[in-house]
C-alpha cells in the first residue's frame, strides 16, 4: 500500500484532513456546532494545490476607477478601526503593515465591485505555514481573501494565498516568490437579504491571482473565522469597507483601485 511509505508528517496531515473533511461534512449537514471547536478541525491539507507559474504584469487603473491608494497618500481613503490615521508605513510607493497597529479599512463603503490590489510578501523569509507573509483582504470587512506567502510554503489548502479562508481553497497555487509583487483582481457581488434578515442570495466572488483564475464565482457561506464553521448569514449587512489585515507580518500593498458595479 502506498500509504505505508508516507512520511509520518504527511501521514498525519492526511489523517488530519480526513478528520477535518468528515467533521465539516457532519457539521454542515447538521447546520450547527454543539461541541468545542479547535483551529485544526477546519484545516484541510491534502491534496496539495497544484503549482502554476504566472506570466502577467500589473494593470493600471481605468478611467472610471476610484483610486484607493496611489502609493503616496494612504490616509485620504483609509482609516484604522479606531477611526484615526492608519499606523502602517508608507514608503517607496507602497503601504506596509506595521505589526500591532491593526487593520486598515477604506472610509468608503461598497456593495458590488471590481477590485484591483497588488501585494508583496516580505523578501526576508521568516516563519512557516500561516506565520509567513500573512495578511488578508476582507471584502465588505467580513470575508477574508487570504494573503500569504504560499511560495514553497505548505499550509492547509483552504488557508493558503488565493483561498477564501477556510471556505474555498484556490484552484491553483500561482504565487510568486517572496519579495515579488503579486496581483489580485476580484469581482464581487454582495449578498442580498430579505426583509426578515434571511439571505436571498449569498456573496458571489471571482478572483484572479497574477492573471490566473483561482476562485470561479464561488458562493461564500458567511464570515471566515479562524475557529469554527462559518455561520450561514445569520447577520444581514449592508455596504462595507475593503479591510486589510495586520497579521503581524510586514506585507506591502500598492496600486489599489476599485470600480463600483
Ligand atoms: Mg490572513
Amino acid at each position: 500500500m502506498t500509504i505505508i511509505n508516507l512520511k509520518p508528517t504527511k501521514m498525519k496531515r492526511i489523517l488530519t484532513s480526513a478528520v477535518a473533511i468528515l467533521a465539516c461534512t457532519v457539521i454542515f449537514a447538521q447546520g450547527r456546532t454543539d461541541f468545542p471547536m479547535k483551529p485544526e478541525m477546519t484545516e484541510i491539507w491534502d491534496p496539495e494545490i497544484t503549482v502554476v507559474t504566472p506570466g502577467t504584469t500589473p494593470l493600471d487603473a481605468p478611467s472610471d476607477a476610484i483610486i484607493l491608494f496611489d502609493g503616496i497618500n494612504l490616509s485620504a481613503e483609509w482609516t484604522n478601526n479606531s477611526g484615526t490615521e492608519p499606523g502602517w508605513k508608507v514608503a517607496d510607493g507602497c503601504a506596509t503593515v506595521v505589526r500591532g497597529t491593526g487593520a486598515i479599512k477604506t472610509k468608503r463603503l461598497f456593495n458590488d465591485f471590481q477590485l484591483h490590489i497588488e501585494w508583496r510578501s516580505p523578501s526576508e523569509v521568516i516563519g512557516e505555514s500561516q506565520g509567513r507573509g500573512n495578511s488578508g483582504i476582507f471584502l465588505q470587512g467580513i470575508y477574508e481573501l487570504q494573503v500569504l506567502d504560499s511560495y514553497n510554503n505548505r499550509t492547509y489548502r483552504n488557508g493558503q494565498a488565493g483561498s477564501f479562508y477556510k471556505q474555498y481553497p484556490p484552484l491553483v497555487n500561482v504565487c510568486k516568490a517572496p519579495g515579488v509583487w503579486q496581483v489580485y483582481d476580484v469581482i464581487y457581488t454582495a449578498p442580498r437579504f430579505r426583509a426578515d434578515g434571511t439571505f436571498f442570495t449569498p456573496p458571489m466572488v471571482t478572483v484572479l491571482q497574477n492573471g490566473v483564475l483561482v476562485q470561479n464565482h464561488v458562493a461564500l457561506r458567511g464570515p471566515t473565522p479562524y475557529i469554527g464553521i462559518p455561520e450561514y448569514f445569520v447577520k444581514p449587512h449592508g455596504a462595507g469597507p475593503i479591510e486589510l489585515q495586520d497579521h503581524g507580518n510586514p506585507v506591502s500593498y500598492r496600486n489599489i483601485w476599485i470600480r463600483e458595479l
